[in-house]
């Protein structure tokens, strides 16, 4: 029996939600609250006459600490789903303090505006310490540690696939398979094909600012940082074939390499096709992908914004996406003084995603993870109160809740590696 506040309702949000309703013995109620409150009321309305759990809506604009404040006073929840964006991490922490509720989200926290001069000389000094220059870290976040133990509460961050699912794989490789990893390779394969020239899975903005950065690895205790898209390789993907995919800097190496830190290299690499390529590097070199507003016809417009309103609604691929996603972690390392390789991954297929849900794999291989990391903290197995990310929580309950809930489990012992 939990009450529970969803603060998003995109593609993967949408996702979290049909599934928790799937769950109701454990969500028994839940508030679906968003900035354009129409679209929480059009999914509630969908869901409500096919779930026990009682669904309710409100308008939130979570980027304001007191309307998160005032909207978790008057619904009373025991868990707070951050599923909007990772520019509201942070508020939406802030508020969950303020109020004794635990939290979670599905990515780290990166700021809207990266040319605020105060974020820009906090940022600049990481870029020289760390050796990585991501937007995004876990550094903002890791910050509230002491805030949330000594109030008892828990929260969880980056659980979606990856980052989350991948360092539940990370867990389970050094938990059951190895006595130390030297290597992990996370391999992300969207072997989907949705028609358009040009689209992302994701939201836009996200997604892009992610691809667009230069790419990093963790070797040998440090981040080596390399110009985006320059380190590609070839593999063959179960159930998807032969793609190209390029090593990108990802947000979980960064927990990775704190929480394995015998691990000597820990890398990322994302398949991509020609054509995503291109047009990706075409709208870059215009100046598309920029974050500065800049004057137009008398109008501030931010260019990465407008290039959103142009593109597809990631939520709008559902129907159109054929195809698989396949995700995992290669693990190399030592059992019984013995070397060892080890593969784990899951296979998502975009179609069966939308006739369950309504949406593609990648929105599904996300809101998955997050209901079920949602079910490991409201039924009490994940307990350690703090700030944690995925890897630090026992793997084997959440893994047998992904098999149970959609996103089973595939293991290879003798995986072909990646050089
Ligand atoms: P969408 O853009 O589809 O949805 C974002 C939702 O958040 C929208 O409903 C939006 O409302 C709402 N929102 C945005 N700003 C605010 C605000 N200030 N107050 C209240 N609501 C707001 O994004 P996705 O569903 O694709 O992504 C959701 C999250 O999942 C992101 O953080 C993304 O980085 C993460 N993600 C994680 C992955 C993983 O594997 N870990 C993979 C993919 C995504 P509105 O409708 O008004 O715009």
């Amino acid at each position: 029996m939990s009450r529970v506040l969803v603060i998003g309702c995109g593609g993967v949000a949408s996702v979290a939600i049909h599934k928790c309703c799937q769950v109701s013995e454990v969500f028994t109620e839940l508030c679906i609250a968003s900035r354009t409150v129409s679209k929480c009321e059009k999914l509630a309305a969908e869901l409500q006459p096919k779930t026990a759990t009682k669904i309710t809506t409100a308008q939130v604009d979570a980027d304001d600490v007191q309307q998160v404040i005032d909207l978790i006073n008057s619904y009373k929840p025991d868990l707070v789903m951050n599923i909007a964006l990772p520019y509201q991490d942070l508020t939406i922490m802030d508020a969950c303090l303020a109020c004794g509720v635990n939290y979670m989200d599905t990515a780290n926290y990166e700021p809207e505006n990266t040319d605020d001069p105060e974020w820009r000389k906090i940022y600049e000094k990481r870029c020289k310490e760390a050796g990585f220059s991501a937007y995004f870290d876990y550094s903002w976040q890791w910050a509230y540690r002491k805030k949330f133990e000594d109030a008892g509460l828990i929260a969880l961050l980056g659980c979606g696939f990856d980052p989350g699912v991948t360092q539940a794989y990370c867990a389970y490789a050094k938990k059951h398979e190895f006595d130390a990893i030297d290597t992990i390779d996370i391999l992300d394969c969207n072997g989907g094909d949705h028609g358009y020239k040009f689209a992302t899975n994701f939201n836009p903005e996200v997604n892009l600012r992610e691809v667009s950065a230069p790419g990093s690895y963790w070797e040998d205790g440090h981040w080596v940082e390399i110009p985006p898209m320059t380190i590609k390789r070839e593999y063959d993907f179960d159930q998807v074939g032969t793609k190209d995919m390029y090593l990108l800097h990802h947000e979980e190496i960064e927990s990775i390499a704190v929480n394995i830190p015998e691990a000597k290299r820990i890398r990322f690499f994302m398949t991509f096709g020609q054509s995503y390529l291109d047009h990706m590097r075409c709208l870059e070199d215009v100046g598309m992908l920029g974050t500065t507003p800049i004057l137009f016809e008398g109008q501030e417009i931010v260019p990465i914004k407008f290039l959103k309103a142009l593109l597809p609604d990631p939520a709008s691929l559902g129907p159109r996406t054929k195809g698989k996603t396949n995700i995992g972690c290669i693990f190399t390392g030592k059992k019984d003084g013995q070397d060892k390789t080890y593969y784990i991954y899951n296979v998502c297929d975009h179609q069966a995603c939308y006739r369950e849900v309504g949406s593609q794999a990648i929105s599904y291989t996300t809101g998955v993870p997050a209901m079920c990391g949602a079910l490991m903290l409201l039924t009490g197995k994940w307990n350690t109160v703090g700030v944690h990310t995925v890897e630090e929580f026992d793997p084997d309950p959440f893994l047998d809740a992904l098999d149970q809930y959609g996103l089973p489990r595939s293991e290879s012992h003798d995986p072909v590696l990646v050089d």
